[in-house]
């Protein structure tokens, strides 16, 4: 499918797990800056060296250093699902200049239920595959299904590190939501319910704009 899109989440919103669906049934390439950071990390490139820095405290990265990542993707990636850029408002504006994007997708959840999820989520080391110990925990004790592998914790993902991300989100990633409406691609979908009934409220909205 041709389609340019942004999903915009707090932490915690499902954004990531909704990303890869969307990728997978629409056939889109699957930006993910987190996941490029901490691939980066993993393989100690110096780009991940950089990266770790902020990453640990929950604090942005550089705009400037985000802003050329993407571009490079972008150079050669036409349709593509965007998560966790742009996350501010010079990132917006650095994108909006870069391309532009079909629709916007912003997954709402209340604030109380954001803490309960990041703090059980977990992730499979091998594979890169998301757990939540309470709403999508593993068939074996903290176990990867696929990998047998022992699931592990984002080192962003403890209470402290949540806190600042939140405060982050909204302050300086909540006012793209005005500008994506300015722009007329603003869609916002209810993302308290489980990871189907999500899935199937951002289904109707892509749909809708498929027509
Ligand atoms: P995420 O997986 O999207 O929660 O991103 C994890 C961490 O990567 C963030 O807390 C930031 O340190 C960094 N990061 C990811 N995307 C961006 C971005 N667009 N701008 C700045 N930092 C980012």
């Amino acid at each position: 499918m041709k389609m340019k899109l942004v999903i915009m989440g707090p932490p915690g919103a499902g954004k990531g797990t909704q990303a890869k669906k969307i990728a997978d049934k629409y056939g889109l390439k699957h930006l993910s800056t987190g996941e490029i950071l901490r691939e980066n990390v993993k393989q100690g490139t110096e780009l991940g060296n950089e990266a770790k820095k902020y990453m640990n405290k929950g604090e942005f990265m550089p705009d400037e250093i985000i802003n050329n990542m993407i571009e490079k993707k972008l150079e050669r990636v036409k349709n593509y699902i965007l998560d966790g850029y742009p996350r501010n408002i010079p990132q917006f504006k650095a994108y909006m200049k870069m391309d532009s994007p079909d629709l916007a997708i912003s997954i709402e959840v209340s604030e109380n239920e954001l803490a309960e999820r990041i703090t059980n989520r977990r992730f499979c080391p091998e594979c890169g595959k998301n757990y939540n110990l309470k709403f999508n925990s593993p068939e074996e004790d903290e176990k990867c299904d696929d990998c047998g592998v022992k699931l592990e914790q984002r080192d962003d993902d403890t209470l402290e590190a949540l806190k600042k991300r939140l405060k982050d989100y909204r302050e300086k990633t909540n006012p793209l939501i005005d500008e994506f409406r300015e722009n007329g691609i603003l869609k916002k979908v209810n993302g308290d319910g489980s990871i189907e009934e999500v899935w199937n409220n951002i289904k109707k909205v892509i749909e809708e704009e498929m027509k």
